[in-house]
């Protein structure tokens, strides 16, 4: 007991509070929206669910795929709208996304990782955004170069115009679309299509960086603690393919396989853009993989058994209370 009251003590400490009292508003009206459902008409709802599913590929498509990555190319039209519904998911300008993102791959579960899952399931789900940044973290944040990012104009004007420009998207621009098309009220649009929509989205993110590195398979890297995890890929349109991702993430599908196979709904989409013309250069990792099995089986037939990654704090712990 005495640890975790000086644990929370520790983290009270390094507060950010900008983004602490923001996180707290953002959950009390999302909340508060679950209360206002009933009183929606069907289009409300119909609209809330549509503009949830799309607004998540400005995330996934665009910020992770197309910038953080640079898996693809896309088109201006396409990189326009992919800025739109990225500031529709409201999660912070894309540029601050890419070089946490970049940081993240780069420094894996260590200090200078901005989500460290090696901190547990609650800070690398929502506790980083709410304290200030580990040295470790500024320090690798500042050597990551996102010149590149800045170079697309739809990056850079949303960057101009941050934060204003993601909450007017995020919160009224979809109540006053309810509003003007179907009659709905103001503030149930902003409460329903606007508060908890992005609530809800907001965790299906973050589940990415909790759930997808703790728990799960890692037939790709053994060695890598991201997982691969369906139900993380159900819920953020094909993002749980998490060890595969790690392994090859310049990977546009994020996963070894196609639809049929694994639930990446972002796929489809880039792959039905590339039909259209409008993506090209889609980079995939199948070749490389196939290397890389042929010489993991070559290692079995030779009895050498396959690495395992270290453990964790937490099943040392359990590990030294079992003996
Ligand atoms: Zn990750
Ligand atoms: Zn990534």
């Amino acid at each position: 007991m005495e640890k975790y009251i000086a644990l929370a003590l520790h983290y009270m400490k390094r507060i950010h509070p900008v983004l602490f009292w923001y996180m707290l508003a953002v959950h009390i009206l999302g909340i508060l929206g679950l209360w206002r459902i009933p009183q929606c008409s069907n289009e409300t709802l119909f609209f809330a669910l549509i503009l949830g599913q799309t607004c998540g590929l400005g995330i996934t498509v665009g910020a992770h795929r197309l910038w953080a990555h640079r898996s693809f190319e896309a088109s201006f039209p396409v990189r326009f709208v992919l800025m739109l519904l990225n500031c529709v998911a409201n999660q912070g300008s894309i540029l601050h996304w890419v070089r946490d993102h970049r940081v993240h791959h780069k420094h894996t579960e260590t200090t200078a990782d901005p989500h460290n899952a090696q901190n547990g399931f609650f800070f690398s789900h929502v506790g980083w955004l709410l304290i200030k940044k580990h040295k470790d973290v500024k320090i690798a944040g500042s050597e990551i170069d996102c010149s590149d990012v800045l170079e697309d104009w739809n990056v850079w004007i949303q960057d101009k115009c941050h934060p204003f420009l993601e909450l007017y998207m995020c919160f009224i621009m979809p109540a006053q679309v309810a509003s003007h098309f179907w009659g709905e009220e103001f503030w149930n649009g902003f409460f329903v299509i606007g508060a908890t929509r992005y609530l809800i989205g907001l965790h299906a993110t973050w589940c990415v960086n909790s759930v997808a590195h703790l728990f799960g398979d890692h037939p790709y890297d053994a060695q890598s603690y991201p997982a691969e995890n369906p139900f993380v890929a159900f819920i953020t349109l094909g993002e749980g393919w998490h060890n595969w991702h790690h392994k090859y993430p310049f990977d546009y599908a994020t996963s070894e396989f196609g639809f049929s196979a694994q639930f990446n709904p972002s796929k489809v989409v880039i792959d039905l853009l590339a039909m259209f013309g409008q993506v090209w250069n889609r980079k995939r990792a199948t070749a490389a993989w196939a290397m890389g099995r042929i010489k993991r089986e070559k290692n079995r037939e030779l009895g050498i058994p396959d690495p395992k990654p270290l453990l964790r704090p937490w099943e040392i712990e359990r590990n030294a209370k079992i003996q």
